[in-house]
């Protein structure tokens, strides 16, 4: 499936007008598409797979910023630590205890977002309210312990509706978190990323002002079959 060029020109002046940075998620395309990207200025892609995204590391240019966008287990951990650009998809305590114990080991601090869980459907990760003011806490009233990971914001995924309107309110839900810690800075934790909008939600969601969307179908046409 060719890179839609148009389109990627097309949405990135929509974005930078409005200062959103665009993730182009790329999980599942080949090295081959995603340098047509590259070659058009894209540095930032998004995967979901640890081994997929650990070979296209090797494979591409070194100057491409790698974010993990999906769900990542504690055990793979270890593989994206000395690479990975920005985790989006950090949906429980243990797993940010584990990407600090990994940060420390190979000597990076890495940069993450926390994911909440907005959408109906069950099968969506994420931390609900509670669950992110007690990892919020931990982060304040312990920073020391947790030198090797700073927290730049939060993640979310509506729900695949039509009702846009329902959509919109997940979002708003989103941004709303989002406000409610901006303000709650200290060595490991300074929210600037409000990482949300996708293909079909992406004008939504920066209505909704997100700084941060990631599109994937839009720009490299429907996936293929993993
Ligand atoms: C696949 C994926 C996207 C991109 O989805 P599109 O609908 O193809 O734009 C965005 N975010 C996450 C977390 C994904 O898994």
């Amino acid at each position: 499936m060719p890179v839609n060029k148009e389109k990627y020109q097309e949405i990135k002046q929509e974005l930078s007008a409005k200062d959103v940075q665009l993730i182009a998620v790329s999980k599942i395309q080949s090295n081959e598409d995603i340098l047509a990207m590259y070659e058009m200025g894209q540095r930032d892609f998004g995967e979901n797979y640890v081994q997929e995204v650990v070979e296209k590391q090797q494979a591409l240019p070194k100057d491409i910023n790698w974010h993990f966008i999906g769900h990542l287990q504690r055990n793979k951990v270890k593989y994206i630590v000395p690479f990975v650009h920005l985790i989006h998809g950090v949906d429980s305590f243990d797993l940010l205890k584990e990407i600090n114990k990994q940060g420390k080991k190979q000597q990076r601090t890495i940069d993450c977002l926390l994911q909440v869980h907005l959408a109906e459907e069950e099968t969506k990760f994420g931390l609900n309210a509670g669950e992110l003011e007690a990892i919020i806490k931990e982060l304040q009233d312990n920073s020391e312990v947790y030198a090797n990971v700073f927290i730049k914001g939060l993640m979310g995924m509506a729900s695949f509706s039509d009702d846009l309107e329902k959509v919109r309110g997940e979002l708003a839900q989103l941004k709303k978190l989002f406000d409610q810690y901006a303000g709650n800075s200290n060595p490991v934790l300074h929210f600037t990323k409000l990482s949300m909008g996708m293909s079909g939600d992406y004008k939504i969601a920066i209505e909704e002002r997100s700084n941060m969307v990631r599109i994937g179908s839009l720009l490299f046409g429907a996936r293929p079959a993993k």
